[in-house]
């Protein structure tokens, strides 16, 4: 492999190493396992790592100071670091490492589970269960010893995923093997082996039996990978999609209007690889893929504007988006979430119709917490559509306004008194008056926000109550006018931040 053993060293962290060690000279085999050791040999930092060992769970727990015991598959988490009587952390993520021991897996007769767990004394057995040869290498950190047997060395340096033996019987005994090869494929950049591959078609249909809960892990997990286009794209053409989610497979063909240069099934697709590109979470992610979801089944061809209309597609594209994401057990925040973002995702669509008055309802549709998230789904939507970028210069200006409509306006609400008040201590019938005193004090305020008290207020109602009617007026108004030029102020500040024009 490039990879130097410098390199890979560096990205292992000691805690896992002790791990390793402590059973090692507790007389067992042991040996990191995995997708760690496939991406320690790709050179890139391993978000987790597993152990497997030819000790027994009693074996392993009787070795380490602070363990648990996952009963189902003999695996003991073993705590490293971070508590009482044990080291600090070097990275958070270890503070639990999973030892499994060696497991030997027999017959599969629901496509899904084995029927039994065995353990095995050989690392050979533990290898041969696994999934993809790029996922059945064990690596002894210690010693540097790999055990290989069936080079997957080889298929990483040819980034290739290729399944552990013969194919068909591999997705038989689970079938979410098959999401599992296509994500990959997606995480890694990698392609496939043309026998797996054909495997993969033959064999799509078994993903029904699968519980929708694991084909929505592995589901999330292609989303939030580099390349969920790539992904989505295979799913297809390999036809596991239409086991998941075949609402998407509507799109393919279908054309639009003038503003896009691609079918419907492009452009959910292109739109959801633009979330990934920006790094963005997965409700984002989710509602770019499904943003469009029914415009297939809305799509009218309009005489007038000789062109096609989707009317109405966001609100059943909504409804559309939560069966799916229902059928998939999709938690319900993330249901409600990206099922909301998918109806109201036309908002930012008319820049020249949008008014402060539509952001503010806008806002209270979605939420102050969300309309960022809103903002990010019509970039996305935008950069998808394959015509020119989302002009920065509207886009700022979608921004200015929500930044203004989330801003409180100046307002008389924002002194700590109010006309009630101020008749009360100065003993003042209503009138002009009050409303008079009212701006004079907002006045004070403004130029000294500290002065905004209780107790000041009262004292100072009190004084200038002693004005001649005149006075209160000329006093009132230019408070009055102070607090609309306050206003126009905010209003240019953000507009500069955003670097728009306008007042
Ligand atoms: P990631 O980096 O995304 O965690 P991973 O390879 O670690 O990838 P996991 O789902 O965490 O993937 O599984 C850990 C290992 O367990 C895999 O590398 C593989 O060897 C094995 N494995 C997991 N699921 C299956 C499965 N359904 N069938 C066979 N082997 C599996
Ligand atoms: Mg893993």
């Amino acid at each position: 492999m490039e990879n130097t053993q410098t390199t890979i060293t560096n990205n292992i962290p000691k805690e896992v190493t002790m791990v390793l060690a402590v059973l090692q000279s507790g007389g067992h085999e042991a040996f990191l396992v995995g997708g760690c050791v496939r991406d320690l040999l790709m050179g890139v930092k391993p978000k987790d790592f597993d152990i497997t060992t030819n000790a027994n769970p009693e074996q392993i727990i009787a070795l380490f100071p602070k363990t648990f015991y996952e009963n189902t598959y003999g695996t003991v988490g073993v705590v490293t670091c971070g508590e009482e009587g044990l080291p600090m952390c070097s990275d958070e993520t270890v503070k639990i490492v999973e030892v499994t021991p060696y497991r030997l897996e027999s017959t599969y007769s629901d496509n899904r589970h084995p029927d039994e767990v065995e353990w095995s004394e050989n690392i050979e057995d533990d290898l041969k269960r696994r999934d993809f040869t790029c996922n059945a290498i064990a690596y002894n950190s210690i010693t540097g010893e790999i055990i290989d047997p069936f080079f997957g060395q080889k298929d990483i340096k040819d980034k290739l995923i290729k399944a552990v033996g013969n194919p068909d019987l591999r997705f038989n005994e689970d079938g979410l093997r098959l999401m599992r090869a296509v994500r990959f494929m997606s995480q890694l950049d990698f392609g496939i082996h043309p026998v797996t591959r054909e495997s993969l078609e033959k064999n799509a249909h078994l993903l029904k039996n699968i519980s929708r809960e694991r084909v929505r892990d592995e589901f999330t997990k292609l989303l939030m990978t580099d390349f969920p286009m790539r992904g989505l794209v295979i799913m297809k053409d390999v036809g596991i999609l239409e086991q998941v989610i075949p609402e998407l497979l509507n799109g393919i063909g279908v054309e639009q209007n003038q503003a896009h240069s691609f079918d419907v099934w492009e452009h959910n697709l292109r739109t959801l690889q633009h979330s990934a590109d920006k790094k963005w979470p997965l409700h984002v992610r989710l509602s770019a893929i499904f943003h469009d979801i029914s415009k297939p089944e809305t799509r009218r061809y309009s005489k007038e504007k000789n062109e096609y209309t989707f009317y109405g597609h966001d609100v059943v594209g909504g409804r559309v988006t939560r069966e799916i994401m229902e059928r998939l057990k999709f938690p319900k925040e993330m249901i409600e979430k990206v099922s909301m973002f998918v109806r109201w995702h036309m908002f930012f669509s008319d820049p020249e119709q949008i008014t402060l008055a539509a952001v503010r309802r806008m806002i209270s549709n979605v939420g102050k917490e969300n309309i960022w998230d809103l903002i990010d789904l019509r970039i996305c939507d935008r950069i998808g559509t394959g015509r020119p970028k989302e002009e920065p210069y509207r886009l700022r200006m979608y921004q200015s306004m929500v930044e203004q409509a989330l801003k409180d306006p100046i307002s008389l609400k924002m002194l700590k008194t109010d006309g009630k008040r101020i008749m009360d201590v100065t003993q003042e019938t209503p009138g002009p008056k009050i409303g008079f005193v009212l701006h004079a004090l907002f006045d004070e305020v403004l130029e000294n926000p500290e002065k905004n008290t209780e107790e000041y207020l009262d004292k100072q109602a009190n004084l200038i109550m002693k004005l001649s009617v005149e006075e209160l007026k000329a006093l009132g108004e230019a408070g009055k006018q102070e607090m609309e030029e306050k206003n126009k102020e905010q209003v240019k500040e953000i507009r500069k931040q955003f670097k728009v024009k306008g007042d």
